[in-house]
């Protein structure tokens, strides 16, 4: 897709190393000729997403944290020192309290937890997409990450099922606010994908094993996979599509129940 994003800006949040679905998207873009900045979460990451913005020739680097208004405000405003207008943006934040990814949903769930978990993984993707579609003159396109815990149980994914079937929602009321003015609002719902936030849901090695064993294509999807599809999402091959939830997860999300030898009974 040589030249295909070339002449846009995109703001990539939730880059923490080169494991993150973030940095696959972040590539797919850069490959295709955007300019990208970066925010980052909290110093000791900081250090970690300057020499991989650099990388990709960024060196708009900006701190949010997005369960602060006023550090969003911040951010937003430290853009646009650097840029006058936006294209593209991508959230990919999550957050929730790993001791409340494992055991009973029903159990384990705290008000103060769920609050939270909402705030960063729900509610922190419409208020930056609010902010980066003031800055987008010529239409845009806003890309959220998801996962199919939303959709049907998973095992451990608890509040995070929760709070990502809320921003599929967001996803839906927001494609339908900025589609007059040329933004588009998608979600791409990535397989299990090995990655820090990851590391927090119990058993994820597990599941990861459970869909390459159970998935059509019988195999995990990798963050260059979900990069590719997230660039027909961020680019003009997607222009007639908002509102969308993209699989991205080698299938998986078709299967009722995979064929095998059924046992005697
Ligand atoms: P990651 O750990 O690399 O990225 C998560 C990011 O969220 C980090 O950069 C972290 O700094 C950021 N973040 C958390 N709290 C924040 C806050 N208060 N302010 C600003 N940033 C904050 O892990 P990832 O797997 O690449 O996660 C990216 C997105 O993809 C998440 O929304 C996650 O739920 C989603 N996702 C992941 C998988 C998977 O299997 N890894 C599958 C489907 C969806």
């Amino acid at each position: 897709p040589d030249g295909l994003m070339r002449g846009k800006r995109g703001l990539i949040m939730g880059l923490a190393n080169d494991k993150s679905i973030a940095w696959g998207i972040a590539q797919a873009c850069h490959g295709a000729g955007a300019e990208l900045a970066f925010t980052y979460q909290g110093e000791a990451l900081g250090k970690r997403v300057r020499p991989l913005a650099a990388d990709l020739g960024s060196d708009i680097v900006i701190p949010c944290d997005v369960s602060d208004e006023a550090s969003i405000d911040a951010a937003f405003a430290t853009l646009g020192e650097s840029w006058d207008g936006l294209d593209f943006i991508v959230h990919a934040i999550g957050f929730s309290d790993k001791n409340e990814l494992r055991g009973s949903y029903t159990e384990m769930t705290t008000a103060a937890n769920f609050t939270q978990t909402m705030l960063i993984s729900v509610y922190s993707f419409t208020a930056v997409t609010r902010r980066a579609a003031a800055m987008m003159k010529d239409g845009g396109s806003c890309l959220t990450l998801t996962y199919y815990g939303a959709e049907k149980v998973m095992p451990h994914y608890n509040v995070m099922g929760v709070a990502k079937a809320a921003l599929e929602a967001s996803v839906k009321y927001m494609a339908m606010d900025l589609g007059p003015r040329g933004i588009r609002v998608n979600a791409l719902s990535a397989g299990p994908i090995k990655t820090l936030a990851a590391s927090g849901i119990g058993d994820f090695r597990y599941i990861m094993k459970w869909n390459e064993l159970n998935s059509p294509l019988r195999r995990n999807v990798t963050q260059t996979e979900v990069g590719k599809s997230a660039l027909y999402l961020l680019s003009d091959l997607s222009s007639g599509v908002t509102g969308e939830n993209l699989h991205v997860d080698a299938g998986y999300h078709v299967v009722g129940m995979k064929a095998e030898d059924a046992p005697d009974i």
